[in-house]
């Protein structure tokens, strides 16, 4: 792409970039369309790594087919690959087209939806609006986008803190002052970072055991509050959990609503993915409690399969939230009529001064797919982790780790002898590197497991077959201590790959 003579970024020839930007969109809607026919993952070559790593800042301008031809060399190939429909590792979202094309969209506007008086701040509104709808808070509820549900978790602490303090705490700071929060052993580390991020330290946190089915066991909730009080210690939040990260499990929400009313405790539920279950009739009543909450935390980059980055924060209590973030500033006045017209804006919801237009993506999904659309595919994901505990349940080499409340099936491979541990943790490294399936491990007791989260719209009945199926091969080998000289899973409908990936010396 050739640039004007006058200092500007604009292209000298329009048609030119107007030619590449096809070609890079019907690549991209390629790349989409032919996805399930590429290996999940493929580890990044030394010499794409290396051109990352060697690369001299540019000082002369260059040619943007070769900025892009970089990227198809170097880059695309070498993604962590959740938008596969045999990527079950963590809980990743898989993106859509829709989504695709708003991102371009947003980039062409180039909005700072900070705030200003202009159309993008409305969509935003409406997102938060329809937000509030599908989780059952009031429609003049309080929120924003943000990054992820760490952030949107952080800003739900500290909107308790500073309705438990008083705005008093957004000068004197904390103090001495022995606030106490409460979650489930369960919950996503993000929640003790946020209460350290806030200044109350990890040790504030108590993290209440959870019972068989990974709940916060209430009892145990209610003995640790009042043991804090009779201390002279200040509780003043609890987060529950709507869809625990190792298991899937739902807290009984009801319960926790009613305990936080009764003792006056903040009560912000961190559903990342889970709160999107509420688009689902059938595992709606799993939430029940969800819309009593004072806060929630949830993304849409998840479940929802928006493309990166897109969370919220609702607060039911829209004026607790500015009181913890609006502050005044002189080059940053609210005005009645002209572009500073329009306040509360986004910038006294949360952190971000500049911000980008998240909302636009979250707003043409939702017009293209509806919410029912979008329930199907959080339905269908938890039909297909039924049919993957069905068959480990029918599989003797294999047995699961815990119960599947949602998506999330957790399981192991059985030898005979040996170190079980490793023996699985190979297994999730073999299917990853052969590009066949990608689940994630965890630990659940002590033990290592296959940790399964189907996520991805893409997903289908027969990628679980090839899951197991490969699983169950690889176990086998390795537990039986064959050298395979080269592996192939050709039988499983996957390209064939070059590079044996494994051997083991016996
Ligand atoms: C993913 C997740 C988070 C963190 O959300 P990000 O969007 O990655 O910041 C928090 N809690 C739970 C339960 C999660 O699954």
């Amino acid at each position: 792409m050739t640039l004007d003579d006058s200092p500007t970024l604009d292209p000298k020839d329009w048609e030119e970039a107007r030619a590449l930007g096809h070609r890079m969109l019907d690549d991209m809607i390629d790349h989409l369309a032919h996805v399930r026919e590429q290996p999940v993952w493929r580890k990044m070559p030394a010499e794409s790594r290396a051109a990352m790593r060697h690369a001299q800042l540019p000082r002369e301008p260059g040619d943007l087919r070769e900025a892009y031809a970089a990227f198809q060399t170097h880059v695309q190939p070498y993604t962590a690959g959740n938008i596969h429909p045999r990527f079950m590792g963590w809980v990743h979202g898989g993106g859509n087209v829709v989504g695709m094309l708003a991102e371009m969209l947003a980039g062409a506007l180039n909005v700072n939806l900070a705030g200003f008086s202009q159309a993008p701040l409305e969509i935003e509104r409406l997102v938060i609006r329809w937000s509030a709808q599908m989780l059952g808070f009031p429609s003049d509820a309080g929120g924003i986008l943000v990054t992820g549900s760490s952030l949107a978790n952080l800003i739900g602490v500290l909107v308790a803190r500073t309705a438990a303090l008083g705005s008093d705490v957004r000068s004197q700071g904390v103090g001495n002052a022995p606030l106490r929060a409460y979650t489930s052993a369960q919950a996503h580390n993000c929640i003790s970072r946020a209460v350290d991020m806030a200044g109350l330290g990890t040790e504030a946190l108590r993290l209440i055991p959870t019972d068989a089915d990974g709940r916060m066991d209430i009892a145990a909730l209610i003995d640790a509050v009042a043991n804090d009080r009779e201390a002279g210690n200040l509780p003043f939040l609890v987060v529950g959990t709507a869809g625990t990260v190792n298991t899937g499990a739902v807290d009984d929400l009801a319960a926790l609503s009613l305990f936080c009313r009764r003792e006056k405790l903040w009560f912000h539920i961190d559903g990342a993915f889970g709160a999107m279950a509420m688009l689902a009739p059938s595992l709606r009543p799993l939430l029940l409690g969800l819309s009593e909450a004072d806060s929630v935390a949830f993304d849409f980059h998840k479940w929802m399969q928006a493309p990166y980055d897109a969370g919220c924060i609702l607060v039911r209590d829209a004026a607790a939230q500015t009181a913890t973030f609006a502050s005044p500033a002189a080059y940053l006045k609210g005005e009645a009529r002209g572009l500073a017209a329009g306040y509360p804006w986004p910038m006294d919801f949360g952190p971000d001064l500049s911000r980008g237009f998240r909302a636009l993506k979250v707003w043409m999904m939702l017009q293209v797919y509806g919410t029912k659309r979008l329930g199907c595919v959080v339905e269908h994901t938890c039909m297909l982790a039924k049919a993957l505990a069905a068959r480990i349940d029918r599989e003797p080499e294999l047995e699961r780790a815990a119960p599947v409340a949602l998506n999330i099936v957790c399981f192991r491979f059985r030898a005979a002898a040996g170190d079980l541990d490793r023996l699985n943790a190979e297994i999730v490294a073999d299917l990853q590197e052969a590009g066949i399936a990608a689940p994630s491990t965890t630990t659940l007791d002590g033990r290592l497991v296959i940790r399964a989260a189907l996520v991805n719209h893409r997903t289908r009945r027969e990628d679980i077959d090839i899951l197991v199926d490969a699983v169950l091969k690889i176990g086998r080998e390795r537990s039986g201590r064959i050298v395979p000289a080269v592996l192939s899973y050709a039988h499983l409908a996957i390209p064939a790959f070059a590079e044996p990936y494994y051997a083991i010396a016996i």
